[in-house]
């Protein structure tokens, strides 16, 4: 049952979600009317609830994916259709070791956490390292915090850890970061950039070059289709493209 304090996910006869913490005093407003928190609270996933017009809503705990979609952003986020597949590229595990740079608004950290990584990230605005740990904490909870130690650093500039299994980069410029990586990577790691354009893939690429092996570039495309009745076709709307991700093997130079 819901209880105060939980995330709540909310979906109308529209399919339009909405995603809020229940709160004692708190309200949930729509052009449909109104309900109070507190109706929600100790129904279960799968009820409907309706609002002071009559609307009515399914009520379902959030997943990561719709989070990440209405959580509170800074930077621009890397969408769920990439953030699965960085996680299988990059082999993310229980207790992996990590770098990651930047963090903009944490999509990635958050995903990453959740597959058990544990996270040293560099993030050269200090409101958005602030903004990626509160999105952790606000979803993961607190002591998810443990596993990603942020620091306010250009990575451009070098990194001071290293030992690292994975790196994971988000940049305008993560060419600019491979030197670094080839002091910071275990030999045998791995290093994911992702990248909005092919020019930025190719320099990665052409970057890793003396002690790289396995060099990978690929899209993810993503395709709905529309199921009802007879009609069962793609949708006529796609996100044709979002990022590059550019991936490699560092055995040492
Ligand atoms: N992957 C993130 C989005 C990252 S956006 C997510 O899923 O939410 C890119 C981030 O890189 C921005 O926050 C930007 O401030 C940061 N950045 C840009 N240049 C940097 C640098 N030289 N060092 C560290 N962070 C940098």
């Amino acid at each position: 049952m819901f209880a105060l304090g939980e995330k709540v996910l909310l979906i109308d006869s529209k399919k339009r979600r909405y995603l809020f913490t229940l709160e004692l005093d708190g309200e949930f407003h729509t052009h449909s009317g109104f309900m109070r928190h507190t109706e929600i609270v100790g129904t279960h996933e799968g009820s409907t609830v309706r609002s002071s017009k009559g609307a009515d809503y399914i009520v379902l705990r959030p997943t990561l994916e719709d989070f990440v979609i209405q959580m509170p952003r800074g930077a621009q986020v890397i969408y769920p259709k990439d953030l699965a597949p960085i996680c299988m590229i990059a082999d993310i595990y229980p207790g992996v070791k990590v770098f990651e740079s930047g963090l903009g608004s944490g999509a990635l950290s958050m995903t990453m956490l959740r597959y058990g990584a544990v996270i040293d990230g560099y993030e050269i605005r200090e409101d958005f390292a602030n903004r990626a740990q509160t999105n952790v904490r606000e979803f993961l909870g607190a002591e998810s915090l443990n596993n990603f130690r942020v620091s306010i650093k250009d990575v451009y500039a070098g990194i001071t850890e290293s030992g690292f299994d994975r790196m994971v980069l988000d940049l305008p410029e993560p060419w600019r970061v491979v030197p670094h990586a080839e002091k910071s990577l275990r030999t045998g790691g791995i290093l994911v950039a992702y990248s909005p354009s092919i020019t930025q893939a190719v320099k990665t690429r052409e970057t890793m070059a003396d002690g790289w092996l396995d060099h990978r570039t690929l899209e993810v495309l993503h395709r709905t289709w529309h199921i009802e009745g007879s009609s069962v076709r793609p949708d006529h709307r796609m996100v044709a493209h979002t990022g590059f991700l550019t991936s490699a093997r560092f055995v040492g130079a």
